[in-house]
């Protein structure tokens, strides 16, 4: 859900990360890239393509070990437009029980792998999908400080209105910065337009057409890159809940993803 992309905030005592490798901690301040960029080949190969060398911020929301620290991710943390919002929150699920974290982390993981094969360089917000947070405001940071070409946060609702269903992309309105503007209504509408192609039927509930301007969502509000939040689905719905708990359909939300950035891209 994204009324509560969490996050936790800088590192924590209670966090259970060992002091060991920084790559696998979700507490750490310096995100790992996923892959480093590729050249489209060795030798005489016709040109990179247009998309190799960028880079992506994925965001997956939420984290598993949110429902078990909340003292940590209720801790109120800037939310942009003079606002405060709690560090991240727990998510959401389908009625048998297939969490959000675990869906967005997935979808993420199989967005990165199609990016870095075109030679994108994805850095993600987080690393698994055990840890606490990060904290809202810090997944904004990541963006920033990479410098990303493009920031998207992958999130999935539940809503148990009746007959609810459908994917919505939210991006920053009003925006508070150029790149809030022109740039992130356009990823907002590649992704929209893509994930629609693929057969993904628009929301039903929420937004228009499958875009929704918000003012109230801290990770767009402080993004100084280019950004959207994708809801993909209503996992509520049993159709949507049977999807996004199969790898199948996983990989089917990750492709459609995949290519609406790389549309963007180029
Ligand atoms: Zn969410």
């Amino acid at each position: 859900m994204l009324l509560m992309a969490c996050q936790p905030d800088p590192p924590s005592p209670i966090q259970p990360i060992p002091p060991a490798p920084p790559e696998t901690s979700v507490s750490s301040s310096a995100p790992v890239s996923s892959a480093p960029v590729t050249p489209s080949s060795s030798s005489g190969s016709p040109s990179s393509p247009p998309v190799s060398g960028k880079v992506i911020v994925l965001d997956p929301g939420h984290n598993g070990g949110n429902g078990s620290h909340a003292a940590e991710i209720n801790k109120q943390v800037p939310a942009g437009r003079g606002q405060t919002k709690p560090c991240n929150t727990t998510g959401t699920s389908t009625n048998a029980g297939y969490p959000e974290h675990a869906f967005t982390f997935d979808v993420a993981k199989r967005v990165s792998a199609a990016l870095t094969a075109k030679g994108i360089k994805v850095v993600m917000t987080r690393q698994d999908d055990s840890g606490v947070g990060p904290c809202v405001d810090k997944r904004a940071a990541t963006g920033n400080s990479a410098n990303a070409d493009a920031v998207i946060s992958i999130h999935a609702d539940g809503s148990n209105s009746a007959g609810a269903h459908g994917f919505h992309v939210a991006y920053s309105s009003p925006p508070l910065n150029a790149q809030q503007g022109e740039p992130s209504t356009r990823l907002a509408r590649a992704l929209r337009d893509g994930i629609r192609d693929a057969g993904i039927p628009t929301s039903t509930y929420l937004g228009q057409a499958g875009l929704a301007p918000r003012a109230d969502l801290a990770g767009l509000n402080l993004s100084t890159r280019p950004a959207a939040l994708i809801e993909c689905g209503n996992m509520r719905n049993a159709d949507e809940a049977a999807a996004m708990a199969s790898p199948e359909g996983r990989q089917r939300y990750a492709s459609a993803i995949a290519a609406a950035i790389e549309s963007y891209l180029a």
